[in-house]
């Protein structure tokens, strides 16, 4: 039994909690909102997404989940990543050969506030796609994601189908259900850390209520 994906699960909640991507509201004296929540701790993981070793951790622990799920490695053919961090994170994934062949990587970016795919991919017939996420909420960009994949069929005899979707960090709050909505798909989730969620209208969120002001970190998760 090989040891190492305890191991991995441990070292990735090591670097997560590493000091310099941790805020929280006692040391900042702040609070934020993040998707339509206020919320009292947060993740910068961008940071840690820089260093190449946490990449290599983070992806080995999706690797350990990979083997779990409903998702077929052997036939997935394309990496679709949903942002900056999850095209690292893809980019890592591919060097580890769990997949029958190397997968294409492409990625999906906003334009004019809709989500396009990378100009100029055209996936391949009967592409067999996986999308690599790094944190999710309420798990919403990663269903708009799947409508836009399905959606992108340059010809008749071209479907790509979505076996699933990776995501290194479930932060959704206790309770709220993602998976009803995204049942037809395979999941894999590396590490589950909910956030303490609260409504936004201020006479609502203890946090707003005690008065402490609202921080802006648009890159966090
Ligand atoms: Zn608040």
């Amino acid at each position: 039994m090989d040891g190492f994906g305890l191991n991995s699960l441990h070292e990735c909640e090591r670097i997560i909690g590493a000091e310099d991507i941790f805020l929280e509201t006692n040391r900042t004296g702040e609070h934020y909102q993040l998707s339509r929540f206020h919320t009292n701790t947060c993740y910068r993981l961008s940071l840690a997404m820089g260093i190449g070793g946490n990449r290599e951790v983070f992806s080995r622990r999706l690797v350990d989940e990979l083997a779990a799920s409903r998702i077929n490695a052997e036939e997935v053919s394309a990496l679709v990543a949903t942002g900056i961090d999850a095209v690292l994170l893809a980019g890592t994934l591919q060097h580890f050969r769990v997949f029958k062949r190397q997968p294409c990587l492409t990625y999906v970016y906003e334009r004019d506030g809709a989500l396009a795919l990378r100009e100029g991919f055209v996936f391949e017939k009967d592409e067999k796609v996986l999308l690599v996420h790094v944190a999710a909420i309420r798990f919403q960009r990663i269903a708009r994601i799947i409508d836009l994949i399905q959606s992108s069929v340059s010809g008749s005899d071209q479907q790509p189908c979505v076996e699933g979707f990776m995501v290194l960090l479930d932060r959704s709050p206790v309770g709220l259900d993602w998976r009803a909505p995204l049942c037809a798909f395979g999941s894999i989730v590396g590490m589950r850390k909910p956030i303490d969620a609260f409504p936004t209208n201020p006479k609502m969120c203890p946090l707003c209520v005690q008065g402490i002001p609202l921080g802006d970190l648009s890159e966090t998760v």
